[in-house]
């Protein structure tokens, strides 16, 4: 299996809810190493252009104003297959759709406020981990 790296966000619902220990615990518990992690509020424009793949989608503007709405925690993960891993540990976008035990099925409220990001192939990973972390921070 292949070393990847990947994008992490625990979105602004999890962070406010509380779940940040108990979702970095889960990224750890599946073997993905942390290369960096970060705290921030992200700007709208920063927002708009992470999301630009969904410009025109009717739920942008509503996606953008919940991801600007409070701070969220970037990380970069590596590890075996981490691309997939990762979105496994995560679950379906849906919360409700999700399966038992996933992070979105236990801290996600609905299809859009679902808790956390993660990449979801190699071209976007190459895009969203250097959309917020400079090489020189992966460690
Ligand atoms: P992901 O890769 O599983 O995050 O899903 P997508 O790339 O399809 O969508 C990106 C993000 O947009 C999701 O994680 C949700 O926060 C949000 N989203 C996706 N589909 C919908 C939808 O139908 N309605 C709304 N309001 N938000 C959505």
């Amino acid at each position: 299996m292949a070393i990847e790296r990947t994008l992490a966000i625990i979105k602004p619902d999890a962070v406010a809810a509380g779940h940040i220990g108990e979702i970095i615990s889960m990224i750890e518990q599946a073997g993905l190493r942390i290369l960096a992690m970060k705290m921030k509020r992200l700007s709208r424009r920063e927002a708009e252009e992470f999301y630009a793949v969904h410009r025109a989608k009717p739920f942008y503007s509503s996606l953008v104003a919940f991801m600007t709405e409070g701070p969220v925690v970037l990380l970069a993960l590596e590890g075996d297959n981490a691309i997939q891993r990762w979105r496994e540990v995560m679950g379906k976008t849906n919360p409700a759709e999700a399966a038992e035990g996933t992070i979105r099925r236990r801290f996600g409220t609905n299809i859009e406020r679902n808790a956390v990001h993660g990449s979801d192939s190699p071209e976007t990973a190459s895009f969203e981990v250097p959309f917020f972390f400079p090489t020189a921070e992966l460690l």
